[in-house]
């Protein structure tokens, strides 16, 4: 299991990293300054750093030019100082991501930094004869191909991960469409009504003013 350093000050953000990288099998440790980054990034216990630019007490360009190239790192920035931060690429940075941004993107850069190849077994999810292919990304129920859309894909698959666990409104919504999203809106509904139609409506259970959950059926 790959250990990932965040180094971001905004609470939401950092929280919604740990949440989503949690959920996707990584340990993360957070910290909410640039001294504290580059100290933790020195440690030797991290394979990748995720740093946000604007950092109190020393920001992540200067955390860059101290680590050495110690990890991986991934640059988080606003997406008005995109120029600046490609200009911090070259001061050491593997990747940036300009916010907002979406969980998938994230964790596609995490793979691809990592080459963290995850085991054959763990790129097809199967549950009550639903099955999900992350690698061809095909979407079958009961040997039948579904269509879904990218982001349906994503609901079904975090749904999945989680399957006979109630997933909240909040974590789906911050985990398929990114937490910038006005959390009052009511896509996740519609989407979940999309599911219902393509996969069968009894897979997915509404527990009112909770969430919803897949149900784990032999
Ligand atoms: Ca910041």
């Amino acid at each position: 299991m790959a250990s990932i350093l965040i180094a971001e000050d905004e609470a939401r953000i950092a929280r919604f990293l740990e949440h989503g990288l949690t959920a996707q099998g990584y340990s993360t440790t957070s910290v909410t300054d640039g001294a504290a980054a580059l100290d933790y990034a020195s440690s030797g216990s991290f394979d990748l750093l995720l740093l946000d630019v604007g950092l109190p007490v020393m920001d992540g360009f200067a955390v860059l030019r101290e680590d050495g190239n110690a990890i991986p790192v991934i640059i988080l920035t606003a997406r008005s100082s995109v120029t600046d931060t490609v200009a911090g690429l070259e001061g050491g940075a593997d990747d940036y991501l300009a916010k907002p941004f979406r969980f998938e993107e994230l964790v596609a850069r995490i793979r691809r930094r990592l080459r963290d190849d995850r085991s054959p077994e763990s790129l097809v999810l199967t549950c009550g004869g639903l099955t999900l292919d992350l690698r061809s990304r095909q979407a079958t129920v009961s040997g039948r191909t579904v269509d879904l859309s990218a982001r349906e894909f994503a609901l079904a698959e975090m749904l999945l991960r989680h399957a006979g666990q109630v997933l909240s409104r909040e974590q789906l919504l911050d985990h398929v469409w990114g937490y910038d999203f006005d959390p009052s809106s009511n896509v996740v509904d519609v989407y979940i009504r999309h599911l219902r139609r393509k996969l069968g409506p009894d897979r997915i259970t509404t527990l009112r003013r909770m969430g919803y959950r897949l149900e784990d059926l032999p």
